[in-house]
């Protein structure tokens, strides 16, 4: 019998959890009848630090019900961390990653599992094929941060990948290999290698709830997927550096030269002063830089663990007997 773990990171999705139960389980009901050897199935919820209803919801799901099982962070730890110990937890040979807001929608899981079941993939993604219902901006800037990271980075990401995917356990395993505290998984997935197929679908707003995404922290998530994967700014920084040692070499070599030839008047300190400006943003710019990477190294090193427990449901079987936590 072939199993399926699907891993649901969920933060403040009270309103949307029902619904999607419901789905979820009317697409694993089909994949269950389709199947000839039989199909088990095991869905992990990980809330993420929620403050509404949803680890009650969770709770209540569990209740009485085997393969339903729900992991409770102590505070929010973000979704990266909650995807890692959703994957680390799942059992099956075959694990479903997905959004609890069904813009990731569950009867697609079907057509990925038939794919990677031929045993020619070893994951099977989703891709949206347009940004309909984004704000425009938002949409523009997404596409501007693939193009760049696509071009400096060591890996290609593409473009309108979703973290809603279906990969085989030898594809999970790789991806928890990939030990690092600061995660872009969009960037992992790729990295780990493997062969990986596409699905394009049309995206659609969530069903209920709000994003969790300011503008703010799809910033800083794309500058973890730039750091993440390339050293290249580090790169422009020496080079912006460099640029200007050239420039004030020359500009020093025609003062030098002024000054034999005209004298030495007074003139000319406005223009001065805003080269000594601008050098110096230039400078605080390319040390900003060094020092996001060294915070990085800085959170890296201390080698914290990703997420901690507050609770979890014990199901039936040996789930992690071993974790104190
Ligand atoms: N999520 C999470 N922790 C967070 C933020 C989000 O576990 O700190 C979950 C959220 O509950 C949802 C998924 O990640 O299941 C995607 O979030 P969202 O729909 O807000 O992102 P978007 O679809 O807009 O990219
Ligand atoms: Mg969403």
């Amino acid at each position: 019998m072939v199993n399926i773990s699907v891993v649901i990171p969920c933060y403040n999705e009270e309103a949307v959890l029902p619904v999607f139960r419901e789905k979820l389980e009317e697409a694993a009901g089909k994949i269950r009848s389709a199947s000839e050897g039989g199909t088990g199935f095991e869905f992990i919820f990980v809330d993420d630090g929620s403050d509404d209803g949803t680890l009650d919801l969770l709770k209540k799901f569990t209740a009485g019900d085997t393969i339903t099982r729900y992991i409770s962070f102590s505070r929010n730890f973000g979704k990266e961390a909650a995807i890692f110990a959703g994957l680390e937890a799942s059992k099956g040979d075959y694990i479903v990653l997905m959004d609890a807001d069904l813009q990731d929608p569950p009867e697609m899981i079907a057509e990925m599992y038939s794919m990677a079941a031929t045993g020619d993939y070893d994951c099977v993604a989703a891709r949206r094929a347009d940004r309909k219902g984004e704000p425009l901006l938002r949409s523009l800037l997404s596409k501007l941060f693939y193009r760049i990271i696509n071009r400096i980075s060591d890996v290609q990401i593409v473009s309108g990948a979703r973290d809603f995917r279906l990969m085989s356990r030898k594809y999970c395993n790789a991806v928890l290999k990939v030990g690092e505290y600061n995660r872009f998984s969009k960037g992992i997935f790729k990295w780990v290698g493997f062969k990986t197929a596409w699905i394009d679908y049309a995206n659609s707003e969530r069903a209920a709830g709000k994003t969790k995404w300011s503008f703010y922290k799809l910033v800083r998530y794309s500058l973890e997927g730039t750091m993440s994967f390339s050293s290249a700014p580090l790169a422009a920084a020496s080079l912006i550096g460099l640029l200007f040692c050239l420039i004030s070499f020359i500009l020093i070599c025609v003062i030098i030269i002024k000054t034999l030839v005209f004298g030495d008047p007074t003139s000319g300190w406005p223009s001065l002063a805003c080269i000594v400006f601008f050098v110096g943003g230039v400078q605080l710019f390319c040390t900003g830089i060094v020092g996001e990477y060294i915070s990085r190294i800085y959170l890296e090193t201390k080698k914290r663990p990703l997420y901690i427990i507050n609770e979890k449901s014990y199901s039936s079987d040996k789930l992690n007997t071993d974790d104190k936590n």
